[in-house]
């Protein structure tokens, strides 16, 4: 981008662009004719990631662009290493909290629904104990993946915590979340899970809740506290269920 512009600011324009969701992610460099030193300080604070003086070199230009997307490919993995977690590859707690904030929001501002389900592997102790660690590791990541296969595309799942997981279905109320998590229900307990020729079955307990069943504002730790609470009951009360009341 120049920095001279008919109608406007570069600098202004680039700092602008780097408020706007669609265009913040986007790399700037300012080729200019602009060329004292405090043109460049000027360029780089707006928020330019280089800044070129004129007449461009096309070879200058060139070697810069490249390592410009070098960097661009390097933060996109970092990102994507920041928001996922490392055994199964789906979401982990931060970013689940960081999304289902803004989902939360949305779904309030519009008097939607949303549901939250918390979902804990059954006796998962017992499996480490019994199989070893390597295999409950294999387990969870296998629990991932069935629940990756049978959720809806929009439903975001991570990882809550150890043998936890948690699903958020947006603009979804719990009767229809529930029809989803029996369908993840019965993929789970039909499935054989098969590591190094030992058979290994599993179920989960579940709590369920949605945002219409509660008043007033509501942050995204409430309703995980409620679904929870749901969860535990689940458990005192057999294991292997959802609970979506109470
Ligand atoms: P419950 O049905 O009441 O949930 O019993 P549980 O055995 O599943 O629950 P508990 O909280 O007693 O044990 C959870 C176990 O999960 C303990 C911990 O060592 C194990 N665990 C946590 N994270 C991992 C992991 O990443 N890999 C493996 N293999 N085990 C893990
Ligand atoms: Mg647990
Ligand atoms: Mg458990």
């Amino acid at each position: 981008m120049d920095v001279m512009l008919p109608d406007v600011n570069g600098y202004d324009l680039v700092q602008q662009l780097s408020k706007t969701e669609k265009y913040k992610d986007i790399p700037i460099i300012f080729q200019t004719a602009k060329s004292s030193s405090d043109d460049l300080e000027r360029g780089f604070e707006s928020g330019a990631i280089d800044y070129i003086r004129k007449p461009v070199d096309k070879k200058e230009l060139k070697a810069r662009v490249k390592s410009v997307l070098k960097i661009k490919e390097l933060e996109n993995q970092l990102y994507l290493k920041s928001i996922t977690d490392y055994l199964t590859g789906i979401y982990n707690r931060r970013y689940f909290f960081e999304i289902a904030a803004k989902h939360l929001q949305f779904c309030q501002s519009l008097n939607k629904n949303l549901s939250i389900a918390l979902l804990d592997v059954d006796f998962f102790k017992k499996i480490n104990d019994t199989y070893g660690h390597d295999a409950g590791d294999f387990v969870l990541k296998k629990f991932a993946e069935i629940i990756g296969l049978t959720k809806r595309p929009k439903d975001i799942l991570a990882r809550y915590g150890g043998e936890e997981f948690i699903l958020l279905f947006f603009e979804t109320d719990k009767k229809e979340a529930l029809e989803i998590l029996l369908s993840i229900q019965n993929a789970i307990v039909s499935e054989i899970i098969l590591f190094n020729e030992m058979e290994i079955k599993c179920t989960f307990s579940c709590g369920l809740v949605d945002l219409q069943e509660f008043a007033g504002s509501l942050r995204i730790d409430d309703l995980i506290r409620d679904a929870d609470k749901r969860m535990y009951i689940a458990k005192q009360s057999g294991r292997n269920r959802i609970i979506y009341e109470g």
